[in-house]
């Protein structure tokens, strides 16, 4: 079959069989990955029209007991420079971040115990109180299902876990014994289970990575059905295990975000900093391709760049204010428009109705 075959056949299924996905991502050319990016923009713009949606990340700690092999703020990089903001230093992020129009707060970090349920909760009802009209993400890795709930009744309405890899051996090469995939899976169930908005999501071109795996992730989130998928190239980090690794392809980023938004027309979907760090004009081509939210950091100056996942990371330079303008011209250059809101998944608009 060819590939267009194939993807009219996802596009009007929206599954293919693992058979089907290994033939599509095999050998495809520079003109089935446009094929496919078309078609997801016009999906794209017959669900959201021109709208991206911003969402500020705000990277409130760099602490890790995690040793994830591809990540710059493992535990075991004693090179990385700590740090921690405080509650206060948060909340002024969210200060900055509303002024500058943003309607959701990504709250991202390391998997440091310092935050305890109780901590976190707190935190989350204070940004809940001042800012009610506002979305919450959360990204904060592996907890146990009381402390999902815990968050998820404190305010919280969304939560990034990527998979990183639906294939258990795959999985048990990118991450330490203590880490299973296993449990990785029980999380997103549970979050979705609790009524977060999942997201879950790969990087592109990890070690081990194969199109066996990466048939596996397509068809693990045509059946998860996350509200949100995050996809980008896999980018060394020079003091990690993998500090000698390739980067990930920007060709076949671009074509696996654009065969998901076929598969998932509403998904709520990021053009990645990683897309964006391995080229300058990355996140207009992610847009291009399907993608359909950004997300500017909102971390502030001093600590950014020590919250590197990989070498280089886009925009570690900027200010909140630099990192928000230069996206939104970025948008503005390929006829977006950037949507103050909350954004919500499509599935979760009825209950945030006021709020959008
Ligand atoms: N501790 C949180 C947040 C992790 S950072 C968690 O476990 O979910 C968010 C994402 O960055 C990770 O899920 C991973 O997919 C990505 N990431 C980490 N290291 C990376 C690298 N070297 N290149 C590209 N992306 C990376």
């Amino acid at each position: 079959m060819s590939k267009r075959e194939l993807i009219d056949i996802l596009n009007k299924e929206k599954m293919l069989s693992h058979e089907q996905w290994c033939e599509l991502l095999t050998d495809f050319s520079e003109e089935d990955r446009l094929f496919a990016g078309e078609l997801a923009l016009k999906i794209t713009e017959a669900n959201f029209g021109k709208n991206v949606f911003f969402r500020g990340i705000i990277e409130f700690s760099n602490i890790c007991k995690n040793d994830c092999y591809y990540c710059g703020i493992r535990r075991s990089n004693k090179e990385a420079q700590r740090y921690r903001l405080s509650e206060e230093e948060i909340l002024l992020c969210c200060r900055e971040g509303y002024r500058l129009g943003y309607r959701t707060f990504v709250l991202q970090s390391g998997e440091d115990n310092y935050w305890t349920d109780d901590r976190i909760t707190t935190l989350i009802g204070c940004i809940k109180a001042e800012y009610p009209d506002c979305a919450i993400t959360l990204s904060i890795g592996e907890r146990s299902r009381e402390s999902y709930e815990a968050m998820f009744n404190a305010g919280a309405d969304r939560y990034l876990l990527r998979h990183e890899t639906a294939d258990k051996d795959h999985y048990a090469r990118l991450h330490p014994e203590a880490m299973s995939f296993e449990n990785r899976m029980l999380c997103l169930n549970d979050l979705k289970e609790i009524g977060f908005q999942t997201g879950c999501g790969i990087m592109v071109g990890t070690p081990y990575q194969t199109i066996e795996t990466l048939a596996k992730d397509m068809e693990f989130m045509g059946e998860f059905k996350p509200e949100m998928v995050g996809i980008g190239p896999f980018i060394p980090h020079k003091d990690t295990p993998f500090a000698n690794c390739e980067t990930g392809d920007r060709e076949l980023t671009l074509f696996l975000l654009s065969l998901t938004r076929i598969m998932l027309p509403e998904v709520l979907l990021p053009s990645t900093t990683a897309l964006g760090t391995v080229a300058s004009d990355g996140r207009i081509q992610g847009v291009l391709a399907g993608c359909n939210v950004v997300m500017p950091n909102l971390s502030p100056q001093n600590v950014r760049k020590s919250y590197m996942l990989y070498d280089n990371k886009a925009g570690s330079e900027l200010s909140a204010q630099e990192s928000l303008r230069l996206l939104q011209k970025q948008m503005e250059s390929i006829g977006k428009t950037i949507v103050i809101g909350r954004g919500d998944h499509i599935r979760y608009k009825g209950k945030c109705e006021e709020n959008d």
